[in-house]
């Protein structure tokens, strides 16, 4: 609210009653606010808010920091004499809607994690920096009257202002955009010689950076199944207040297809929905499925857009230009004008939570913030996670089933495959083979699922048993044949590939294991007529890649797709009839209690790439141990009885979602601190121990040393949220003054995902 001139008495009264302190939240890793003075000449001018953008002098000599006010004070626990004065204020109303500062208020306290980190990570990159909540403007070029009476042959000696006046009158209703200007070849030089005759004049105007809406032929939607009519009717009945619902669909059950007909409601009661997807790969086909059915504007937000991209969709966003929102686990902290519904696609993924740095789970955050602003959430899944399993079953969520695939499609037959005592193909049974060589002269297509890109795992030395070994962490380094490098998947550091051992020199060196490069080698080999491609991060890397090789798979009748988990995401290859899963066993013995829930999340989700259209498909699942319940529950009666077992067996040993957890991890360079800092820590907890409360630990990380640190962890659980948040708040007191002068580095990890 800026003031103008003619102030009345009374108004200067209210204002000097303003607070004289604000305390300010700072993009830093210290959970402390810290208090500043408001100097007399802002406060006449300015009504000082929670939300604003301050720049406040912090660190030594005389550095400034971009601060966000937390709150006003009529006092300070420090002496005035010490308190500095605001340098400048940024904003002349909040910048985050009183919603979305309560929410990261909520989470910064929830998540246990710095007040300041929190409410900068709500913010783009350029909010972030001081710049202004401003499109982008562009420079527009009108005719003036005069203009209007002059005719451009009058220029006949200035060719290029000839043109542009030209120009200029052709398009005198809507003016000349800097577009126009370059599809006609017109040079602002000229614009700028005409404006000083007098016969144009410039306009700034807001850039509005939207997607193309295409005005083509928008599809016609399809009829709705009775599972589906059912879902979509009972979502919509629950559109006007808070509400979860979990439509817990099978993979091709036609999911997507009930959320383009809620947002198809909302978006004629003008309201706008957010639409969260897991991962930036995800966005491009869920874009294209949504541009075919609404002619309005969809904004995307992801982490690969430009500081200026991401500003200009945020302000489309949060002044209500943009209706419908796709993006990716931040946009969780947009700020809209209306929301109607929040839509989280894969609920199951985790790549919703963020593993490093303010450790938040946005799916869990959409459901709060959807609580406060009154509207309902919808999470949709073929393999829900337990935790959501556990609040459908529990009534608390709203439980929708879709158990038929839409259109004539069928869910796959899943087979079991018997490796013991087989001799295998560079991992494939001779069975498996089999099966690809008959689907392939069916000219239908392969799918075959290995988790592990890469040429091989480890590299080894015949003579001396050397491993090569990356040097921060305690793993094996993968080798990567086409790179020729050795590269560690934990750290990120490689090295050339070797080929003679540095501890025997022997050049006797071999690889075990195999990766996706190496399968994709061998398929090349085995099935020399039929074109192979692969799909994992390292043959993606190149921004349109995804899209090729997709586009290849739907060139060919005959192929075989090899791939990591990017496979099992949301693709739909109609030509799939088979899906090989090389090794089903991985999860089967993992020590983290999540571990039988993602295989099976994986497993299900590549299944069901297989027979998505009128040709029934098959899945071979790869197994040393066929009898094993979990591998035979899944193949006989499916992913919703198997989670069914699996949270029983939670709740018989107090794990999650019956039992909350935090873990509180530690990393230092030398081996023994950070164990040390943990279980100084434990001891400081013992005495604060409810009853009800489990502690266990400190124990060291899996991989004990990664990229150079030693990581050790505390493991905190109880059935009361309330005593377990008052304990952590204690020991994150007591490890920010324990860690001060040492160079240990702590995380607090509320509801982690990983427990290793
Ligand atoms: P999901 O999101 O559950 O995996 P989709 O919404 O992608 O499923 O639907 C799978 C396929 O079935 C898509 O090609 C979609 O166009 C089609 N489809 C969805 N609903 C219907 C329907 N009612 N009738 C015919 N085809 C449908
Ligand atoms: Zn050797
Ligand atoms: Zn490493």
């Amino acid at each position: 609210m800026l003031i103008n001139q003619g102030i009345s008495l009374y108004m200067v009264d209210a204002l000097l009653t303003q607070d004289p302190y604000v305390k300010v939240a700072l993009n830093v890793p210290l959970r402390a606010t810290y208090d500043y003075k408001i100097p007399k000449a802002l406060a006449y001018r300015h009504h000082i808010r929670p939300g604003m953008r301050v720049k406040v002098p912090f660190g030594k000599g005389d550095r400034h920091s971009i601060g966000l006010v937390i709150e006003t004070c009529s006092n300070s626990d420090y002496d005035d004499a010490q308190i500095k004065p605001i340098t400048a204020l940024l904003d002349e109303s909040p910048i985050l809607s009183k919603e979305l500062f309560d929410l990261c208020a909520w989470a910064a306290r929830y998540y246990h994690h710095p007040v300041g980190e929190v409410f900068f990570h709500a913010l783009p990159t350029s909010l972030r920096k001081g710049e202004r909540p401003e499109f982008r403007t562009e420079t527009w070029w009108f005719l003036t009257a005069e203009g209007k009476a002059t005719t451009a042959e009058s220029l006949k000696n200035a060719k290029q202002q000839k043109a542009f006046l030209e120009a200029a009158q052709q398009h005198e209703e809507h003016g000349l955009s800097p577009h126009l200007l370059t599809v006609l070849e017109l040079t602002t030089a000229a614009a700028k010689g005409l404006e000083k005759k007098g016969l144009v004049r410039s306009e700034q105007r807001n850039f509005i950076k939207s997607v193309e809406t295409h005005a083509h032929q928008k599809q016609v939607p399809p009829t709705l199944n009775l599972e589906q009519a059912a879902a979509t009717k009972t979502i919509l009945a629950m559109r006007n207040e808070f509400g979860v619902a979990l439509l817990d669909g099978i993979t091709g059950s036609g999911k997507t297809e009930v959320f383009l007909r809620v947002i198809d409601a909302l978006l004629k009661e003008d309201k706008q929905v957010l639409v969260m997807v897991p991962e930036i790969g995800l966005t491009p086909q869920t874009l294209r499925r949504f541009e075919n059915r609404f002619n309005t504007d969809i904004v995307l937000m992801h982490s690969n857009m430009t500081d200026r991209e991401r500003l200009d969709a945020w302000l489309m966003i949060e002044q209500g230009e943009a209706k419908i929102i796709i993006g990716t686990r931040s946009s969780v902290f947009i700020p809209t004008a209306n929301l109607g519904l929040i839509i989280i696609d894969e609920e199951h993924d985790a790549s919703y939570k963020q593993h490093e740095g303010f450790r938040y789970h946005a799916r869990d955050l959409a459901i709060k913030r959807a609580h406060t602003q009154n509207i309902p959430v919808l999470l949709a899944s073929a393999t829900p996670s337990y935790e959501s399993l556990a609040n459908a079953l529990q009534k608390r969520y709203l439980w929708l089933k879709l158990r038929q695939r839409a259109g004539d499609a069928e869910l796959p037959q899943m087979e079991r495959v018997d490796l013991r005592g087989q001799s295998l193909k560079q991992g494939f049974s001779e069975n498996t083979l089999e099966r690809m060589r008959q689907t392939l002269e069916r000219k239908e297509q392969v799918l075959v699922f290995l988790n592990r890109r890469g040429y091989a795992p480890t590299l080894m030395c015949h003579q001396c048993g050397w491993i090569a070994a990356c040097d921060h962490c305690d793993v094996n380094l993968t080798v990567h044949k086409r790179a020729n490098k050795l590269h560690c998947h934990h750290c990120d550091s490689h090295k050339a590939l070797l080929h003679t051992c540095p501890e025997c020199h022997s050049t006797e060196l071999f690889t075990v294991g195999e990766g996706t490069e190496q399968v994709e080698g061998v398929l090349n080999q085995l099935f020399q007529h039929t074109p192979v491609l692969r799909i994992d991060r390292d043959s993606t890397q190149r921004k349109s890649a995804l899209t090729q090789i997709t586009q290849k798979i739907h060139e060919h009748d005959q192929a075989i797709l090899v791939g990591t988990q990017m496979l099992a995401k949301g693709h739909h290859f109609p030509n799939v009839t088979l899906v090989v899963i090389m090794d089903a066993d991985v999860g089967l013995f993992s020590s983290d209690f999540r571990g039988m829930e993602r295989t099976a999340q994986l497993i299900t989700q590549v299944a069901g790439r297989a027979g998505r259209s009128s040709k029934r498909g098959h899945v071979l699942l790869q197994t040393y141990h066929p009898d094993h319940t979990a591998i035979q529950c899944l193949c006989q009666q499916g992913y919703e009885a198997l989670a069914m077992d699996g949270l029983r067996e939670r709740q018989q040993l107090s794990l999650p979602p019956f039992y909350h957890q935090v873990i509180i991890r530690a990393e230092s360079q030398r081996e023994q601190y950070a164990m040390e800092l943990l279980m100084a820590l434990r001891q400081a907890l013992s005495i604060h121990l409810s009853e009800d409360m489990q502690i266990v630990g400190p124990y060291a990380a899996i991989i004990v040393r990664k990229a150079g640190q030693h990581r050790a962890l505390l493991n905190l659980k109880s059935p009361q949220r309330g005593n377990l948040h008052s304990l952590i708040a204690y020991a994150s007191n007591w490890l920010e003054l324990n860690t001060k002068n040492n160079r240990i580095r702590f995380a607090i990890d509320v509801d982690p995902l990983e427990t290793f």
